[in-house]
């Protein structure tokens, strides 16, 4: 399965831990059993506690709330990703979990069918443990739930099948940072590696984007949570990502400005020794440019790619104000935008 193309993770002598063990194997199989019952009350008999948005309905009962998921995860797909950072999809890949169904309603979604329209397969706890334990064997590095928000009680639920099925590698927490504390404290101690996306910061780009004017106010008390929890990213020798917080930011045209105040509260709240992936392949995607009510193209100001001075510039700004691990890959990826076109 070996990709010859792929450049390899990049050993940081600076981060490294020896320590390579992951954090639940700390914990006694009682303990996380007990954390995944608490976990289940979160379901509700009607009201979903899961995530902030606190639904009325019971999915105790498999009832569905805006997320479209009842009482057992469905999972999209599962495999070996080779597209994520370098230090997650090393050589063998990263054992990716895509979760159907998703909290948030963000206009420009790269994944509607997945997101939008609950497609897949029904888990039970046992086949979770399962899929994990075959991405294992295939040889991924970590095990990486994708849009896990909506569905922390029914993950926790299989974590213990899959330690004692032999499960060893790191977990890595992929989310839109739209998550709830309650959730994010029954992670705790279980996850490896929190990777929250960040979109936006204000209010007005929370509302007019994702359809929820709280999300930048949950999502930055998240991922202050989440760095609590795991602190700074840290690599083994080889360079692979082993713990700690990997912070993603999609870098939007037309709303670079929400950029840079995401760039200065890293900065300023989570510290220059935050690991950040500054990602710059954004496109026109789900409702972006299409007819809206009256006819007109909708989000016209965030309808084009990034250009790379654009990127550079961001770049840039997140240097001036510090931080100093951004993603080797995704600053190479600069390369690949097209230059800023003569007005
Ligand atoms: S997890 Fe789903 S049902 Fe529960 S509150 Fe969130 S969106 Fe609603």
């Amino acid at each position: 399965m070996y990709q010859e193309s792929l450049s390899p993770p990049q050993p940081d002598p600076a981060w490294t831990v020896t320590d390579h063990v992951p954090l639940y194997l700390s914990l006694d199989i009682g303990e996380i059993e007990e954390q995944a019952r608490r976990a289940v009350t979160l379901l509700g008999e009607e009201r979903c506690e899961v995530c902030p948005r606190l639904c009325k309905v019971g999915r105790l009962h498999d009832e569905r709330g805006l997320c479209g998921i009842g009482r057992r995860a469905v999972v999209a797909s599962y495999f070996a990703h080779f597209g994520e950072e370098n230090c997650l999809r090393g050589w063998n890949g990263s054992g990716t979990i895509f979760f159907s169904g998703c909290n948030l309603r963000c206009v420009f979604c790269q994944n509607y069918d997945i997101s939008w329209e609950v497609q897949g397969e029904r888990v039970s706890p046992d086949r979770l443990a399962q899929m994990m334990l075959e991405l294992q064997a295939m040889g991924c590095h970590n095990i990486n739930w994708v849009t896990p928000e909506h569905v922390v009680p029914q993950i926790l639920e299989a974590v213990p099948g899959a330690i004692t099925g032999g499960l060893r590698l790191p977990i890595v927490y992929n989310s839109s940072a739209y998550d709830s504390m309650g959730s994010l404290e029954l992670m705790e101690g279980i996850v490896d590696i929190y990777m929250p996306d960040l979109k936006y910061a204000t209010v007005e780009a929370s509302r007019r984007y994702s359809r929820r004017a709280d999300y930048a106010e949950v999502a930055r008390a998240t991922i202050k949570e989440m760095n609590r929890q795991v602190g700074p990213l840290r690599f083994d020798e080889r360079g692979l990502a082993r713990r700690g917080l990997l912070l993603r930011h999609l870098v939007m045209p037309g709303i670079l400005d929400e950029t840079e105040a995401v760039l200065r509260f890293v900065a300023d709240e989570l510290g220059p020794d935050t690991y950040v992936d500054l990602m710059a392949q954004y496109y026109p995607a789900g409702l972006v440019g299409k007819a809206g009510r009256t006819g007109d193209a909708q989000f016209e100001e965030i309808n084009r790619h990034l250009y790379r001075e654009e990127y550079l510039d961001v770049v840039e700004l997140g240097r001036s104000f510090g931080l100093r691990r951004l993603d080797a890959r995704s600053l190479g990826g600069a390369d690949r935008l097209v230059r800023t076109l003569p007005p």
